[in-house]
């Protein structure tokens, strides 16, 4: 493979979206590799910052809980537009403890999306329920309201919508359904803080939602962390409660919790960089609108926005039948990606009990099969972009070419 300082192939067209303020010495420095993710810039521009604040958390030794974890709480409720902000240790026990503090337990159902993280199902495990999978939108990989509501039963109590990759689940007639059958929505929002619906931000859609500060999220700590936002005071109550030992007041311990809370390092630090939250999800949507230009005429499928909600690209995940090949010859120009999810939930051997063989969910396990990440973070430069885009003109020239002579 050569000519990757050549920019001549294909992608010197010039670009709608303005993203040259990412990096000012893109145009003397060599090419370089691109990473998938690049965690360490963020953290360098906001250095003495963050260590500002940890340094009074180190002399007042308040290590959990305090003043630090109370606003940046209050901070993010905000931001979301809901009433409550628990913070809690991860973003699974943020789902976990929703789902118990919303009556999840033994014979309860939870329905959600065969397209996710593992970690969506593994809280509906630790939470005591049974988790019931259905399929996704083909389009937008979130949750098929249709499939939704076949899946209902009696024992069914709460839909926990993923907003996959960055992009709300169609939350109108989920919210529609969810109150025409009694049931409640918990929003798996690990990926899409700051993405709009309608208008809204995410977080305060459905009766409550999960937040994971995962370092590789849109918001990530310096660490784990999590978060549940809600409207519902006793929601957030029974998170807060079940976070701490069960205990409503110290030693009164009222049921059977876990030792999930917020420490203050990364709350502070959470708290710093949730207000450039907002500039790294539009540099995100402008180093997604750039690849959208310069792969527009390949055989690659491209993620596929709606009119009613925003896309804040945790992932830009584009599809082809042979990711594979493609992915390697990627690695070989040192272009990293990724696969978000390579085996759809009902076919990990953990699900294997519920019975659902290949070809129960076709969307799912078409992106599962078909879908690569491309590098994405709000620091991506054009050259960066524009590398990457090269190497898959001329990854999928190759592919289109072996298939068609297979064919
Ligand atoms: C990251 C993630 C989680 C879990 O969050 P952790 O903080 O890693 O526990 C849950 N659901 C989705 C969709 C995720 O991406």
């Amino acid at each position: 493979m050569s000519g990757w300082n050549n920019r001549g192939r294909g992608s010197d067209k010039a670009l709608s979206v303005d993203i040259s303020g990412a990096d000012p010495v893109v145009d003397i420095a060599p090419p370089s590799p691109v990473p998938f993710l690049d965690l360490k810039k963020p953290n360098q521009q906001l250095r003495s910052e963050i260590l500002a604040a940890w340094e009074d958390i180190l002399c007042n030794a308040a290590f959990v809980g305090g003043r630090y974890v109370a606003d940046f709480e209050a901070q993010l409720a905000d931001y979301v537009g809901a009433d409550h902000a628990v913070g809690v240790a991860n973003g699974t026990d943020a789902l976990t403890l929703a789902l118990r503090a919303m009556g999840v337990g033994p014979g309860v159902e939870v329905i959600t999306a065969a397209n996710t993280f593992f970690a969506t199902v593994e809280a509906i495990v630790h939470a005591g329920g049974s988790p019931v999978l259905v399929d996704v939108d083909e389009e937008t990989a979130t949750i098929d309201v249709a499939a939704t509501e076949k899946a209902i039963t009696p024992n069914t109590k709460v839909v926990v919508p993923v907003h996959l990759y960055g992009q709300p689940a169609d939350m109108a007639p989920l919210m529609d359904l969810a109150e025409s059958r009694g049931l409640l929505v918990l929003e798996d929002n690990a990926q899409a803080l700051g993405a709009e619906y309608q208008g809204r931000r995410t977080g305060a859609l459905g009766h409550a939602a999960a937040t994971s500060f995962y370092p590789g999220k849109n918001l990530g700590a310096c660490g784990d962390a999590g978060a549940v936002t809600t409207n519902d005071p006793e929601i957030a109550d029974r998170v807060r409660v079940l976070g701490d030992h069960g205990q409503s007041a110290k030693y009164e311990h009222s049921a059977i919790g876990t030792n999930s809370r917020l420490d203050a390092l990364q709350a502070a630090a959470l708290a710093i960089k949730l207000r450039h939250l907002d500039e790294w999800n539009v540099r995100r949507q402008a180093a997604a609108l750039a690849y959208a230009e310069l792969l527009a005429d390949c055989s690659l499928e491209l993620p596929t926005g709606r009119d009613d909600r925003t896309h804040v690209y945790h992932l830009y995940v584009v599809r082809h039948h042979d990711r594979h090949r493609i992915r390697e010859e990627m690695a070989s120009v040192g272009i990293g990606t990724g696969l978000h999810y390579p085996v759809p939930i009902h076919l990990t051997p953990p699900m294997a009990h519920l019975g659902h063989g290949p070809g129960s969910f076709p969307h799912s396990e078409r992106w599962a099969a078909h879908g690569l990440s491309l590098p994405m973070f709000p620091e991506l430069t054009e050259n960066e972009i524009r590398m990457t885009a090269d190497a898959l003109l001329e990854a999928t020239r190759g592919a289109d070419v072996f298939t068609s002579s297979i064919a």
